[in-house]
């Protein structure tokens, strides 16, 4: 079959088109025939590789995925062969303390699809059976591939983690990604009210049509005297970071007293100064917040089913172009998601 491989860790060149075997479902798996998959900014860090993590052998990139039953192995009995499923890319063991307790993306074996196990930029994937979940009716095949990673962990960030309010105010740096266009999305399904940055106009446009109530452009505007004009000098509840060092002191700016901060991801990388101070006396409270647990993927699923609610796609391109297509997604020159169509 054809998959979207790396041999080794770097720059975009070392991502290759090849043939690579078909995989078999091992006992509690089954195979998909994978029709779209969704790209994330994880990876970019799996191509880039992690110092210490070296690669063994051939790897195939890609998280998200919608496709068909194709293959089921021993002692499968929530899908059958034919159904239409989506994948949700976190992998936890099943039996240990926090899985037992629901709490999946706390499990300390905790993987995802695509970084610990063979991923779903290919013809065909092997995935854990449980972790299937039937593709929303109202979803067009390339939405519904790329809505797991980003849609389920925005949800854990603003519903389980930071449980925002109707009528409280969101911060959301950097929109435009996947996880902070779904966090606007979801912000407003709460009846939040909802700030966005970006250093594009075009962008803020786009969120603004998506029901974002105010939009800062941080190449012109000084975010946090934006942030104070908007609330009256108050501050908001909620910030909202996808983003990491470049975003972290401007949320501590950004907060109300006793506000929260909660980040998913550190796209600018993973070292900040924290004022300390700020934390105690304004007693802030910071959340970190991965992926998510079952419980929160099938609450997702729910709410954006019932709300008929549609990730924001950005382009879809043929699996021979997912160098493009990944070079498109590290520029940053999206609004919303980037799908492969790996076939109709
Ligand atoms: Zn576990």
């Amino acid at each position: 079959m054809k998959a979207a491989v790396i041999h080794e860790n770097g720059e975009l060149d070392v991502v290759r088109i090849e043939d690579v075997p078909d995989p078999k479902p091992g006992r509690g798996e089954a195979v998909l025939k994978v029709t779209c998959a969704g790209l994330n900014h994880l990876d970019i860090w799996v191509r880039k590789g992690r110092p210490g993590a070296a690669l063994s052998g051939t790897h195939v990139l890609g998280s998200d995925a919608v496709g068909v039953v194709d293959e089921l192995g021993e002692r499968v009995e929530n899908v059958k062969v034919g159904d239409e499923v989506i994948v949700n890319p976190g992998l936890s063991c099943g039996h240990c303390e926090f899985c037992a307790r629901g709490q999946q993306s706390e499990c300390p074996s905790f993987g995802i699809m695509g970084l610990s196990r063979p991923g779903t930029f290919a013809e065909r994937v092997a995935v854990p059976a449980r972790n299937l979940w039937p593709k929303p009716a109202h979803l067009a095949l390339d939405e519904a591939g790329t809505l797991s990673l980003a849609s389920v962990t925005a949800w854990r960030m603003l519903m389980t983690r930071a449980q925002v309010k109707p009528g409280e105010t969101v911060l959301i740096h950097g929109i435009g990604g996947g996880a902070a266009l779904c966090a606007l999305q979801f912000a407003k399904l709460v009846g939040a009210e909802v700030i966005v940055t970006s250093s594009s106009d075009d962008k803020l446009a786009g969120a603004q049509r998506l029901g974002a109530d105010h939009a800062i452009n941080y190449r012109h505007q000084d975010v946090v005297e934006c942030v104070k004009e908007i609330t009256g000098g108050r501050g908001v509840d909620v910030a909202v970071d996808s983003v990491g060092a470049a975003t972290w002191p401007l949320d501590f700016a950004c907060v109300r007293r006793a506000g929260r901060i909660v980040l998913c991801g550190v796209t600018t990388g993973p070292d900040a100064e924290t004022s300390l101070r700020a934390l105690y006396w304004n007693q802030l409270t910071i959340l970190g917040s991965t992926m998510g647990s079952d419980e929160d993927f099938r609450q997702m699923l729910r709410a954006v089913a019932v709300n008929r609610l549609r990730p924001v796609l950005d382009e879809v391109f043929p699996l021979d172009e997912a160098r493009q297509a990944m070079a498109k997604m590290e520029a940053g020159r999206q609004f919303g998601k980037i799908a492969l169509r790996i076939s109709s």
